[in-house]
């Protein structure tokens, strides 16, 4: 009988206490918790955690035309320096006049500082191309990928002796992610995509090379090919049919757009 006695009034005060306790948890969340917009906008985009090819290329917008408005084109070379293409190909380039921009990959730097500082004792540009070459970059946590930038601009301070510019940051195989971009940017570096992809990749000979350029090559044209990343005598021998006939065709070199 005397548990009935006493049930009402500690029902009564555990109603009290749960309420209280509510009402306290309630005004610490509307207080501290300013909606759900703070916390979206401070998680990652997708891109930064997973690669979107598609929707990253659009979304960089990495440059794709001559610094200089006119009948100018750029050449680029991509995964050198190579002991055996990148000597011939810079005197090509001297023999024509022509500027060219180096992307280089950090792992040859270190292997042929020499080439390196050659490239640029020939008045040619640097576009840093990471230091692995990899191309799942976009799919790399965000330091992997600084580190991956930035090693490649003191690996070029180590072969030069010195502070050299290294305007451009090309992603490997092209992958681009806002992250990628956005990392570049920081580092003062523009992200250099290409207008006109010659395919000396895919070695389907100097002919083929030398064919696709002219027909894709205009004005502001960005021009890819590779003075490293395998065997690139094709590349030599288009070069060598390519210089004088864009010359021929009133082209002048030029560097990318920055
Ligand atoms: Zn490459």
């Amino acid at each position: 009988m005397r548990s009935q006695v006493l049930r009402p009034p500690y029902c009564y005060r555990w109603a009290v206490l749960l309420s209280a306790v509510l009402l306290t948890l309630s005004l610490i969340i509307s207080v501290s918790w300013p909606g759900t917009e703070g916390t979206a906008a401070e998680s990652p985009p997708p891109s930064a955690a997973e690669p979107a090819p598609g929707r990253d290329a659009a979304a960089a917008d990495p440059v794709r035309t001559t610094a200089r408005a006119g009948r100018f084109v750029a050449l680029t070379f991509d995964d050198g320096p190579d002991p055996a293409a990148t000597p011939q190909i810079l005197d090509l380039l001297e023999r024509h006049g022509a500027v060219a921009t180096f992307c280089v990959v950090g792992t040859q730097v270190r292997r042929h500082p020499d080439l390196v500082a050659d490239v640029v004792r020939r008045g040619m540009r640097l576009c840093d191309h990471t230091v692995s070459h990899d191309e799942h970059l976009p799919a790399r946590n965000e330091a992997r990928i600084s580190a991956d930038i930035a090693g490649v601009r003191s690996d070029v301070a180590l072969a030069v002796d010195g502070d050299v510019p290294v305007p451009y940051f090309r992603a490997p195989g092209g992958r681009w992610s806002d992250t990628v971009t956005a990392i570049a940017a920081r580092a003062g570096m523009t992200p250099l995509g290409w207008s006109v992809d010659s395919r000396d990749w895919t070695l389907p000979g100097a002919h083929a090379i030398v064919a696709t350029v002219q027909q894709a090559v205009q004005p502001g044209a960005v021009i890819l090919l590779h003075d490293g990343g395998g065997q690139r005598a094709q590349t030599v021998a288009a070069l060598a049919e390519l210089l004088p006939w864009l010359i021929a065709q009133g082209y002048r070199f030029d560097v990318p757009a920055t």
